[in-house]
């Protein structure tokens, strides 16, 4: 029988490389499907609607969030996220593991919500390491960023409700790690 895939929430500072993890770990293992959300934020440079994320307007947004089409949603630095929950559930029946990159607020609707969901928080080795690559990428104003780190230090404060914490300061040891913790998860959850 198909054992009924779990959510994998991936929470981190933005800027400590959370984006390149997924990608390995999809590429390497194909038990699992990563979710594209939606948000009200613009694309940045290189972008693609329906690939990165969905690009909706704020009443387009909204008209999902009101029409119970999200799992949750959150506001981050003045635009809305959400998970859409046709995909989620769609794979979770398949038996596939779904990744959701999102914030903390987010993570932990999703927890409260899927008890054996697994929480796990990404940061890069050091604060200066953080600034260094969000300025490095060059896609936003120094406002944003400016922006971005403030909230990087708030959300430092619920790292608690996470299940795991992984500094990413190598990308093979740390997707190897996350493909551990997620099979351990499984054996955890399969007793209930
Ligand atoms: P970015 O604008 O850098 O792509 O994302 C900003 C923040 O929003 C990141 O922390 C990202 O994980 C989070 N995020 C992306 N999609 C979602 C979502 O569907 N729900 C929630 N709650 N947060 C999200």
């Amino acid at each position: 029988m198909n054992q009924q895939g779990i959510l994998v929430v991936v929470s981190g500072f933005s800027g400590a490389g959370k984006g390149t993890l997924m990608k390995e770990l999809l590429r390497r293992y194909d038990n699992y499907a990563l979710s594209i959300s939606a948000t009200t934020r613009k694309p940045r440079e290189g972008e693609e609607n329906g690939r990165e994320y969905f690009f909706l307007s704020e009443e387009e947004f909204k008209k999902l969030r009101d029409e119970h089409k999200l799992v949750e949603y959150a506001k981050y630095v003045n635009h809305y996220y959400g998970t859409p929950r046709e995909y989620v559930e769609e794979k979770m029946a398949q038996g596939k593991d779904v990744i959701l990159e999102i914030e903390i607020q987010g993570a932990l609707k999703v927890k409260k919500r899927y008890p054996d969901a697994l929480l796990l928080f990404i940061t890069p080795p050091s604060a200066k390491e953080l600034k260094r690559r969000l300025v490095g990428r060059g896609t936003e104003s120094l406002e944003v960023i400016n922006a971005r780190l403030k909230r990087a230090a708030e959300e430092a404060d619920g790292m608690e409700a996470y299940d795991y914490l992984l500094i990413n300061d190598d990308i093979d040891q740390c997707v190897e790690k996350m493909h551990q913790l997620i099979q351990l998860q499984h054996e955890k959850t399969s007793y209930h």
